[in-house]
């Protein structure tokens, strides 16, 4: 590993202030479970590492106007067992909890998991599906960008140099609705997704149809995805096999995965059809069971 200077500042403006400062030099260091990897495989070479440990104000899981916000140094495991989150948004602490092993969900911290980009990661495909907002500072000036249009290629965000994510925030679901997330991973349980599949399910007042779905995948592009296409199956559908059929034939159309060791792009792309039947039917289930 290369050589460089740590600096550890307290407040937000402090990070920012030594991020403009040394430019292209400086990398933002959160759990470090990414940047100390990349650094010893000399992919990244910063001559700086801001640390975010010490920052005030970055950590933290709050309900603000109804939304669910997540500080940027909140790690993996405090999303997981948050009682507010397990309240308000189960969908979201079980995604976290299937990363990786519990000594990483320690580490890893929500900012870190978006900033990183890698699409194979769980947390940022439920993050799409519920529309959630990243919160991003520089010297300056703020902006929230959805999750939607934060990630731009493979390990490639909308982050300028000298910014920050500083937090997620998480609206919440319509009344008579429903959230899933499903991980494939016929490998190891502490494995990356082959293909993961995130959907939401709000029915109309009668429980019998789908008022709107919204579909997000991970593992199949360079980025994670929302399946416009195969959502707009689902306004006023109702849930039986056939639409399912349908609704994941479209998704399949929407995916661009790679050929690598977790299987061939042509086997990502039908376990894509298969896995949001899954997780439809069990946003379903849970779009049901809120309906009572
Ligand atoms: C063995 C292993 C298995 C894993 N398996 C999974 C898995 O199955 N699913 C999954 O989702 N994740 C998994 N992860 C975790 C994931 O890949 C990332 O390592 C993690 O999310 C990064 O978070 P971090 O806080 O450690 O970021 P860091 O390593 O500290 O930083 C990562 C990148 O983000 C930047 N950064 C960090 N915080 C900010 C911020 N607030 N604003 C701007 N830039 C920032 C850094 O400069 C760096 O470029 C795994 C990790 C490991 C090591």
């Amino acid at each position: 590993m290369n050589s460089f200077d740590y600096q550890t500042p307290r407040t937000i403006d402090e990070a920012l202030a030594l991020l403009s400062e040394h430019g292209d030099e400086a990398r933002v260091i959160a759990g470090g479970t990414a940047l100390v990897t990349m650094m010893r495989q000399r992919l990244v070479q910063p001559g700086c590492l801001v640390s975010l440990r010490d920052v005030e104000g970055l950590g933290g899981i709050e309900a603000s106007k109804g939304e669910i916000r997540l500080g940027a140094l909140t790690t993996h495991r405090e999303v997981e067992v948050s009682p507010l989150v397990k309240e308000r948004a189960p969908v979201l602490a079980e995604t976290y909890g299937k990363v990786a092993t519990v000594r990483i969900r320690h580490m890893a911290t929500v900012g870190g998991s978006l900033a990183h980009a890698d699409p194979n990661q769980d947390p940022p495909v439920t993050l799409m599906a519920l529309d959630a907002k990243a919160e991003i500072r520089r010297t300056g000036g703020r902006r929230e960008v959805p999750l939607s249009a934060f990630f731009r290629d493979y390990y490639e965000t909308v982050l300028e140099p000298g910014e920050l994510v500083t937090a997620v925030s998480v609206p919440p679901l319509p009344a008579a609705s429903g959230a899933a997330y499903v991980k494939f991973l016929p490998r190891s349980a502490e494995d990356y997704a082959t293909v993961s599949v995130a959907a939401t399910v709000t029915l109309d007042t009668g429980g019998e149809r789908c008022r709107e779905g919204r579909i997000a995948l991970g593992s199949v592009a360079p980025t994670p995805v929302r399946a416009r296409a195969a959502e707009a199956l689902l306004a006023d559908g109702r849930l039986d096999e056939r639409l399912l059929r349908a609704v994941g034939e479209a998704a399949k159309g929407e995916v661009n995965p790679l050929t690598d060791h977790r299987g061939s792009a042509e086997y990502k792309r039908e376990m894509t059809a298969v896995m949001v039947g899954r997780a439809l039917s069990q946003a379903w289930e849970a779009a049901r069971r809120a309906l009572r």
